[in-house]
């Protein structure tokens, strides 16, 4: 049996007091699954949401973080940081880090080994572009952020990473995978892990689905196979959504 895992991607919303409403909605709520619960909050709202957490099975979650463990890079946060207020996990290779802050394969390998240096959690994302799953290469596209960002560990390294298939074109845009893509895709992923890794590896990663997940198909994605969850973004920002979500399993 598989963890199973919704987290929800606050991306760039909620200042200080918004994130203390929400915390608050959010510990109203009843979990009725055996999902894992993780929020991600923004940078300067980690501190506090670890601290209005602290009594729950809510895990606060960084959106991404630096691979140097400190120096001169204006802007930035490191593993050690976000590890020093408590944060065990962080999100990494969202595709709008990789769109908008051009992060490739390459600083996400090394931010996967800052991150596994110490001793954290990571949830990576994958998924291919609209014009890529037109062209028919989604499953290359895929297999080659896999390979480029993660090949180079050992089987040992996924005992704590999380993969999260989110195809872009379905995130934020009302469009969402049929559960039949998100099936079809989750089982080439561990495909993909067991050429490299073996079957063990394989069908213990838990892969999440990620792209316009809402209380109404999240039972039916959710119930395919090779999917153990969700990267909910505009869905994780409303309480009831989100644990309407949690609970869809
Ligand atoms: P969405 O975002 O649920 O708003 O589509 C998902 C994500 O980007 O993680």
């Amino acid at each position: 049996m598989r963890r199973q895992i919704v987290a929800g991607n606050w991306k760039m919303n909620n200042d200080l007091a918004q994130t203390q409403t929400l915390i608050t909605d959010l510990k109203q709520q009843t979990k009725t699954s055996k999902a894992e619960v993780k929020i991600a909050p923004a940078f300067t709202n980690l501190w506090s949401a670890f601290e209005a957490t602290k009594e729950t099975d809510i895990e606060v979650v960084a959106q991404t973080m630096h691979f140097a463990d400190n120096g001169a890079f204006t802007g930035e946060v490191s593993a050690s940081m976000l590890k020093s207020i408590g944060v065990k996990t962080v999100i990494l290779g969202h595709s709008e880090r990789r769109t908008y802050f051009n992060e490739s394969d390459e600083d996400l390998a090394k931010k996967v080994n800052a991150a596994l240096a110490h001793d954290m959690e990571i949830i990576f994302c994958i998924g291919e572009v609209l014009e890529d799953r037109a062209a028919g290469r989604e499953e290359a596209v895929v297999a080659a952020q896999i390979k480029n960002a993660l090949f180079h560990l050992e089987g040992e390294a996924f005992k704590t990473i999380v993969l999260a298939y989110e195809p872009v074109w379905a995130i934020g845009t009302g469009e969402t995978a049929s559960p039949e893509q998100a099936q079809d895709m989750h089982a080439f992923i561990r495909n993909t892990l067991a050429s490299k890794y073996g079957d063990t590896v394989a069908n213990t990663v838990p892969v999440l689905y990620g792209g316009s997940v809402k209380p109404s198909n999240a039972k039916e994605i959710f119930s395919k196979p090779d999917v153990d969850g969700g990267l909910i973004g505009g869905a994780s920002l409303k309480a009831e959504d989100f644990y309407a979500i949690v609970n869809a399993f």
